[in-house]
């Protein structure tokens, strides 16, 4: 069993009491002792509180990990899970452990839809799948995931088929259950609608989007925005792994190659090297190499059928910035 990890590191409570005490500090200079111990007092209180919090979460963690991983979740990840099935040993491990921190820390409400430990299994494994290569990451700015039992439009109308997902900047993710299904069904189209979406979380700065990883630096910045301005021009000739739904947003972007990552890995790294390379560095990932390891080779690239019109024309999920 691994051990929980606390919600706050050591090192962050060190950063803390000590900014709390020279906070405390430059308030005596400026308003006299009774000022400082006020101040010392708020700051204690806040710390307290923030102490209390973090304890609470870290109990709960203690008790996801305190069991075996349930033996019926590991044959459904084995059946479902393309990425569980591509890890090694000690990533498996950590898969498991991450997936049960995600369910005991972040609700997920189905809306005129029972959520099963399937379903729930699906979305930690959507979310969990992104964050693997990044030790201790909780998905801070993740409040709520909700299902729906179908696709929906812009006033939240199941039926319509303009929505399969959408992440909003507040930390509520909403997930249709027929594409959630549908994504890990076909694990190699490069279409996941769960990867999809968690990535516009891995995207939002502050409450907004801006296709950038939070996370980069500006030369990494910088050469994103580069392989983009090269890469829209072979999406809207149909001449990319990516799919064109990418292509006019930077936000879009962003989510439609993380899914081509994960799910199409092997196509990405021969045909769009440097963008497979920075999303593995950024992800601490490397799936077509696992994808190597167990024996999968490239098939030849089939040009993308053209898009039906109708109900499944628009199977792609889209992300609205705020509403
Ligand atoms: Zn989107």
């Amino acid at each position: 069993m691994r051990t929980a990890p606390p919600p706050i590191s050591p090192i962050a409570w060190t950063g803390l009491v000590v900014g709390a005490g020279i906070l405390s500090l430059l308030v005596g200079l400026f308003a006299g002792v009774w000022g400082a111990f006020v101040a010392a007092v708020l700051a204690a209180l806040t710390v307290a509180a923030l102490a209390r919090r973090s304890a609470a979460r870290w109990r709960a963690r203690r008790a996801a990990l305190a069991v075996p991983f349930p033996e019926p979740w590991r044959a459904l990840l084995r059946e479902w899970c393309d990425h569980y099935n591509r890890l090694s040993d000690d990533l498996r491990a950590r898969f498991e452990d991450d997936l049960r921190i995600f369910l005991a820390e972040k609700p997920i409400t189905g809306v005129g839809v029972d959520v099963s430990d399937e379903l729930r299994l699906l979305v930690a494994a959507s979310a969990v799948t992104l964050s693997l290569g990044w030790p201790a990451y909780d998905w801070e700015q993740l409040k709520e995931v909700l299902l729906y039992p179908d696709d929906f439009d812009r006033d939240y109308e199941f039926g319509a088929d303009d929505l399969s997902g959408e992440a909003h900047p507040w930390g509520t993710v909403i997930l249709s259950v027929p594409a959630l299904c549908q994504s890990f069904r076909d694990p190699d189209d490069a279409y996941h609608v769960g990867f999809h979406e968690f990535t516009h979380l891995l995207d939002l700065e502050q409450t907004r989007f801006d296709g950038i990883p939070l996370g980069f630096d500006d030369q990494a910045a910088q050469r994103w925005i580069a392989i983009r301005e090269r890469e829209i021009p072979r999406m809207l000739r149909g001449a990319s792994v990516l799919d064109d739904y990418g292509a006019h947003d930077p936000v879009e972007f962003l989510a439609v190659a993380v899914e081509a990552f994960f799910e199409a890995a092997l196509a990405l790294r021969r045909n769009h090297g440097e963008l497979y390379e920075l999303l593995a560095a950024y992800f601490r990932q490397d799936p077509a190499a696992w994808d190597d390891a167990r024996g999968l080779t490239l098939e030849p690239i089939r040009p993308r059928p053209p898009r039906p019109k109708g109900r499944t024309a628009r199977r792609r999920p889209r992300s609205r910035l705020s509403s």
